[in-house]
């Protein structure tokens, strides 16, 4: 193993128990799977992953992707040589600064170490003043830290700082859901929030061909993609409701259009999640946001299915949810203007508080299950 590496520490993982191979091994594959296209090796160490036999030119690539694995709880670029003091400080003089305030801090995962980490903190230390003279120690609050850290199989991981991950669980523990993606700002956050818990996040988006154009199905496309970096997001499948749409605006209540649309998709999204293994259906709704997101809506939409709908923006405000599209990069793509289907036969005043008999009465004017088998009939999926 060449001696550059980048060094890897997950998070959460540790307190599952039992199930702590099966989750290492998902974590180690969507490394892998992250890393897809760069030469590079990964090395299993006690409580951390390696990366080595890299080009030194990838180092910020491979630092990028590495920083988009949930599970990944910080990871540091660093060197990994053998324990000899010699050997440590040899790398410890390549990554420490040559002026300026330092210390050493020493972790020694190997507690046979013939010194104690305090021993090997002075060492190292010593040795560093006597090679960069302008070098002085400052033990409470340094501005630079040169990290030794033991490991058990006779090699040392010498680095200069932690960089944060994106914390989470590793995707593919928490089961399947599939995501109600609209080309908004708030459905592809919910996608990434529920990739970050451990799901396997499968989208899903309604569009109103010939009411709404290409150009909407391909923003749609556009935000699966960013959110592919983070999940194993690799399809995205549509279904077309514009006839739903038609006759919703031909045969029922106006203020009722929204509503009513909501629990055709529901039905069609359930029907896609038993297909595919899904277990759940993920939105992007927030609680009072609009006036289909109110209680008595999210009432309304779960009545027609019995899968569990996830919501994990619900308590969010708008300014949250803009803050995480832009920190995930969805935002810049979310704000393109489109046309939604919802909005193609908006009504000017949708109902806030639908009561249920209502709905269901509205509901009846119309052949359900013809319209949704047409088209549950025009799905298609996208290759991302
Ligand atoms: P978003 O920003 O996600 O579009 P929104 O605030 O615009 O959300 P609505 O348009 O009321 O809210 O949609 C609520 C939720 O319903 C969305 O977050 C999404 O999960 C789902 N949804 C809405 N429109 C579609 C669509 N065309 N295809 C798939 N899901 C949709
Ligand atoms: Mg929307």
């Amino acid at each position: 193993m060449k001696e550059r590496v980048i060094i890897i520490r997950y998070a959460e993982i540790h307190l599952k128990g039992k199930n702590r191979g099966y989750f290492e091994r998902l974590f180690s594959v969507n490394l892998e799977q992250s890393l897809r296209g760069i030469r590079h090796e990964l090395h299993r160490m006690s409580g951390r992953y390696l990366v080595a036999e890299f080009d030194e030119a990838e180092t910020d690539e491979i630092c990028n992707r590495v920083s988009r694995v949930f599970g990944v709880h910080s990871y540091s670029r660093g060197l990994c040589v053998g324990n000899s003091l010699d050997e440590i400080f040899a790398a410890a003089e390549r990554i420490a600064p040559n002026s300026g305030s330092f210390k050493v801090e020493t972790h020694r995962g190997e507690k046979r170490y013939p010194l104690t980490s305090m021993q090997i903190s002075a060492e190292i230390g010593g040795r560093l003043m006597e090679a960069f003279p302008s070098l002085r120690v400052d033990v409470h609050a340094p501005e630079h830290v040169v990290y030794l850290d033991i490991r058990e199989n006779g090699k040392a991981l010498v680095f200069g700082s932690f960089e944060p991950g994106p914390g989470g669980m590793p995707v593919g523990t928490s089961g399947r859901g599939v995501l109600l993606v609209s080309g908004g700002i708030d459905s592809p956050v919910a996608g990434y929030m529920m990739a970050k818990r451990g799901m396997t996040v499968e989208p899903l988006h309604f569009h109103s061909y010939p009411y709404t154009n290409e150009g909407a199905k391909e923003k749609v496309v556009s935000l699966c993609r960013v959110l592919s970096r983070y999940t194993s997001v690799d399809r995205l499948t549509t279904i077309n409701v514009a006839q739903i749409q038609e006759e919703i605006h031909k045969k029922c209540a106006a203020e009722l259009n929204v509503t009513l649309l909501r629990r055709f998709m529901f039905c069609l999204a359930q029907r896609y999640a038993l297909e595919i293994g899904g277990q759940c259906l993920l939105t992007g709704e927030s609680l009072g946001q609009v006036a289909s997101q109110t209680i008595e809506g999210i009432a309304s939409s779960n009545a027609v299915v019995s899968l569990p709908v996830l919501r994990p923006l619900i308590g969010f405000d708008k300014d949250e949810i803009i803050a995480v599209s832009r920190q995930i990069g969805t935002y810049e793509i979310s704000v393109l203007p489109y046309e939604d289907c919802c909005t193609v036969f908006l009504p000017e005043h949708p109902a806030i508080k639908p009561k249920l008999s209502f709905i269901e009465e509205e509901e009846g004017k119309l052949d359900k299950e013809a319209l949704l088998e047409s088209a549950w009939e025009s799905r298609e999926t996208i290759a991302l």
